[in-house]
């Protein structure tokens, strides 16, 4: 349902997407490994229409996600336009990013309410089956500067999952955290991974976690992909040599 063609992508001379083309199918479950720089995070947020292509075609259901300007340039596509799209993807952030000032109940039903249009009711009882989902049902009237880490992790999950979305990004969302906090974290997307169809696109540096969820895994080296297999190929067998010296790194 997701297709990159020909992206390419330069922050001034830095190139960070080189001529990139590839699919994730519905349902699948894809993790982008490669050394920092490597323009992992870029692609997710192209996929969110913050951050533009200089060229290239990116789609989400046949929906072109940019369109082009008189003078070549790609901006995002009209409003309008990107509504069914914005429905259907979200974007779990390394920081979390929860709305600082909402407590926890609120900040899961402001999405389905406003989005999506259901009633406080409604959006309510899907919170509080998210946030027990999350094992935070305790956690409800919190505010989240009183949560750890770990915790708000689990919230900007279950607020993400609120919409009911098709796509599920995730941008390196174990990063900030002690580790025993972030096996919580990957608890958690381990079991939605099991529970529910959505398609997920996961960077990550926890290769345990992307060995046990993925379908496929694509090493990126300076904005291409230079390997793509199932996780126990590319991890037990690599073929590329920058391949087998990134996964040496991490040990
Ligand atoms: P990491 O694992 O460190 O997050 P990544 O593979 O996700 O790496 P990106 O975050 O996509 O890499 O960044 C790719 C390159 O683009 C980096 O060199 C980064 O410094 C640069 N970059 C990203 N955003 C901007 C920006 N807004 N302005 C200038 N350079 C940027």
């Amino acid at each position: 349902q997701i297709t990159f063609d020909g992206v390419s992508k330069k922050f001034g001379e830095n190139v960070v997407l080189d001529d990139l083309s590839f699919g994730v199918a519905a349902g699948e479950r894809v993790t982008l490994i490669g050394p920092s720089g490597s323009g992992k995070t870029t692609i997710l947020r192209m996929l969110m229409t913050l951050t533009e292509p200089d060229s290239g075609t990116i789609t989400v259901d046949g929906d072109n996600l940019f369109q082009e300007m008189r003078n070549g340039t790609l901006v995002p596509a009209r409003e309008q336009h990107l509504r069914s799209v914005r429905r259907k993807i979200t974007m779990v952030f390394q920081q979390y990013n929860l709305f600082p000032n909402m407590r926890v109940l609120r900040n899961v039903t402001e999405a389905p309410v406003h989005v999506l249009g259901l009633s406080q009711d409604e959006a309510e009882a899907r919170a509080r089956e998210l946030l027990e989902m999350v094992g935070l049902a305790d956690k409800i009237d919190a505010h989240p500067a009183h949560l750890s880490g770990g915790q708000q992790q689990r919230v900007a999950i279950a607020r993400a999952l609120a919409i009911r979305p098709e796509v599920l990004l995730l941008d390196e969302v174990t990063s900030a955290l002690d580790p025993e906090l972030a096996a919580e974290v990957l608890d958690v997307l381990r079991d939605v991974a099991k529970s529910t169809s959505v398609t997920m696109l996961c960077v990550t540096h926890a290769m345990k976690f992307a060995r046990d969820i993925s379908d496929r895994v694509l090493m990126f080296n300076e904005g291409r992909i230079i390997e793509s297999a199932p996780p126990a190929e590319l991890f037990d067998a690599p073929q590329h040599e920058r391949t087998q010296r990134f996964l040496r790194s991490l040990r």
